[in-house]
């Protein structure tokens, strides 16, 4: 099938690409790697009449540190974060999910705010944001505001970002001294994940947890942090046992329907075992990374 007709703008500006969304409104859509769009147009599941082209804004393309965050533009390819020296210092949790998703091809096109803004369920970019902790930097006519991630994923294919606004950047704080581990179940390498899970610790000279993150991803609508999970670590001295208990900690609840790959069942049983798989690469990392 091709693609309805629609118009094409290829601004160089920021300013200039939000202006063309104000005036076309929700009719307009962004094209960043157009690795989910362009099978969207050509199904015929979007129909814009104008597609703005996000390809030749270079402001949108960076990734360099600033005020102790990671800071990635949103057109930087995920190729290139990948390969970057500043991301496998400072969230090299990032270039873990990175090579789980699509392949080469796919990710010297496909953008990390292209992934974060489309929100799939099954995306395992978000998993990492959330785990991260990252801020996202939205512009529109009005500004810019920052979006915590706790509150960008809003559900199936639903972000923080309005109508009118663009995302422009990805904000990373700084912690090279954390352990992080990411594990899926996918039918094939490059696929979306059937369940994702990711973790990242804190741990002390002493071996105590200091601060813990768990996400599971392709559970529900959105990433999921399971603070029951994150609770028996916290404080405490992280080891295989610990690991265990914390990863048996995560709802059965929490996974309601089968998915379209695999049974609620399934799924419910391998949540845990990422979640200790992710949770002990992790804590291996971290030992690498201590002060
Ligand atoms: C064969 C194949 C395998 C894949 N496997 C995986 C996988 O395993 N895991 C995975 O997570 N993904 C996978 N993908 C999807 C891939 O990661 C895409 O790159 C990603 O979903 C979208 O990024 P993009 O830059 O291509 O965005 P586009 O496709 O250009 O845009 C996606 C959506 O986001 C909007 N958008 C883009 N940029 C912005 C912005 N800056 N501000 C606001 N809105 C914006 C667009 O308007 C559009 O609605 C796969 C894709 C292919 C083709």
């Amino acid at each position: 099938m091709k693609p309805a007709p629609f118009d094409y703008v290829a601004p160089k500006t920021i300013e200039d690409a939000i202006a063309h969304l104000n005036r076309h409104g929700s009719d307009a859509r962004f094209l960043a790697g157009g690795q989910s769009l362009m099978p969207m147009l050509a199904l015929r599941l979007a129909r814009p009449t104008l597609v703005i082209d996000l390809n030749r804004i270079e402001t949108l393309s960076h990734i360099r540190m600033q005020g102790g965050e990671l800071c990635i533009g949103a057109m930087t390819r995920q190729g290139a974060v990948l390969d970057s020296n500043l991301v496998a210092q400072h969230a090299p949790l990032l270039q873990r999910v990175l090579r789980e998703v699509g392949h080469p091809p796919t990710r010297a096109r496909g953008t990390i705010g292209g992934s974060l803004a489309h929100a799939d369920p099954a995306a395992e970019l978000p998993v990492a944001a959330l785990a991260l902790q990252a801020r996202f930097v939205i512009r529109s006519s009005a500004g810019e505001r920052i979006v915590a991630a706790d509150d960008f994923f809003q559900g199936m294919f639903e972000t923080a970002i309005q109508p009118g606004e663009l995302l422009t950047e990805i904000r990373i704080p700084s912690a090279a001294t954390a352990g992080s581990g990411f594990e899926e179940i996918a039918l094939r390498k490059g696929d979306f994940a059937i369940v994702s899970a990711a973790a990242w610790l804190a741990i002390a000279k002493d071996g105590t947890c200091t601060s813990a993150r768990v996400v599971l991803g392709s559970v529900g609508p959105t990433p999921v942090r399971c603070p029951a999970t994150e609770a028996h670590l916290i404080g405490k001295p992280v080891n295989a046992v610990a690991i265990s208990a914390a990863a048996e900690a995560i709802p059965e609840t929490l996974i309601e329907s089968d998915s379209l790959n695999a049974s609620r069942a399934y799924r419910r049983r391998i949540a845990p075992v990422l979640t200790r798989r992710a949770l002990t690469a992790a804590l291996k990392d971290a030992g690498k990374a201590a002060p």
